[in-house]
């Protein structure tokens, strides 16, 4: 263990004044963070052991940064001698627009939760949607390709890299449900491609976007394998589940991008009806394995990551 490793909380004040703030810890920050809330990512655990695992003289820290500081964060981002940051909620889609390159992840999702610094520059990229894709089939055993799938919070950062990942996968069918409809709508359009072609059996579109009604939903469901929750609702243990739980049935699979402690509404309410889920922490080992590899250009010591969670 380091001699000063912080798993404390920094925060805007403390960016604009790093050097006083910062400048004498060893080994130095130079990779970290930035989300709103913040106290609960497991990044800089599972990121400050693959440092450790592969001798490297840096830490990674969490930075309590708000909607409204994004700009001035990452203004001072590129002058800290930082290797990278992830980027967590609210952040994702604000910050797309804030960087100086996007590599093909991010230009196709518009949203990023990884940023490389190079020459005082900051590079995209989002690593979300590989995630996903590992953890299902480490969770379940069975690919994206092979299924129906229902996103919840398809209008956020998350959920539009995961839509993008089950477009990219040709997942047999995708309904992107959202609060905002316009949101999932405009992203329907832009998968439209990737579902022309006739895969499913029956009725039912490959390709569609509902709003978070319970009406709405009950008419899809018979019709879905997979739901995944991609919006905040869960992060508190006291938030409900995103969609009624009465309409979670045996034959699906849930996967909550939420991780922590105490299992979410949608989990309990999966485990009642008698289906099978998973929570967000295999995605969030594999995005984080991605990211360190974006950082360094090598493979991610992902034992060491996989124990330190
Ligand atoms: P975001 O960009 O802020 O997106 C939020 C999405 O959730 C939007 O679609 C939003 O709908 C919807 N939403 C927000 N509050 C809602 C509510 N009360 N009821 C219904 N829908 C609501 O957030 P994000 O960065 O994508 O993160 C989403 C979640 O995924 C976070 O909890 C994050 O921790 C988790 N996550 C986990 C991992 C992992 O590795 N396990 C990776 C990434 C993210 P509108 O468009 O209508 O506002």
């Amino acid at each position: 263990m380091e001699k000063n490793q912080t798993t404390e909380r920094y925060t805007l004040a403390d960016i604009e004044n790093w050097s006083a703030v910062a400048g004498d810890l060893d080994p130095p920050i130079r990779l970290g963070i930035f989300g709103d809330p913040i106290a609960h990512s497991l990044s800089p655990q599972m990121q400050n052991a693959a440092l450790r695992a592969c001798g490297m003289e840096m830490q990674y820290a969490r930075f309590h940064i708000r909607a409204s500081e994004l700009r001035s964060a990452l203004l001072f981002l590129r002058k800290l001698g930082f290797v990278g940051i992830n980027l967590t909620v609210p952040h994702k889609i604000a910050a797309f627009i804030q960087i100086d390159e996007a590599d093909e992840s991010a230009t196709r999702t518009g949203a990023i939760n990884t940023i490389r610094v190079r020459d005082e520059k900051l590079i995209g990229s989002t690593t979300d949607g590989d995630g996903f894709l590992r953890a299902i089939r480490t969770e379940f055993s069975i690919d994206l390709r092979d299924l129906r799938v229902m996103i919840i919070g398809a209008g956020g950062g998350t959920g539009r890299a995961i839509a993008w990942q089950c477009a990219l996968e040709n997942c047999e069918r995708l309904v992107l449900v959202n609060r905002t409809l316009a949101k999932a709508s405009k992203l329907a359009d832009t998968l439209g491609p990737f579902f022309s072609g006739a895969r499913v059996l029956g009725p039912a579109a490959r390709l569609e976007a509902i709003a978070l009604d319970e009406t709405a939903l009950r008419a899809q469901l018979a019709d879905i394998d997979l739901i995944v929750n991609a919006t905040p609702l869960g992060m508190n243990p006291s938030d409900p589940a995103p969609i009624p739980e009465r309409l979670i049935a045996p034959h699906h699979i849930v996967f909550d991008c939420i991780y922590g402690s105490s299992r979410t509404a949608l989990l309990r309410a999966t485990e009642a009806a008698g289906a099978r889920g998973a929570n967000g922490l295999s995605m969030l080992l594999y995005q984080g394995a991605r990211s360190f590899s974006i950082w360094f250009n090598r493979d991610a010591p992902i034992e060491a990551m996989r124990a330190a969670l």
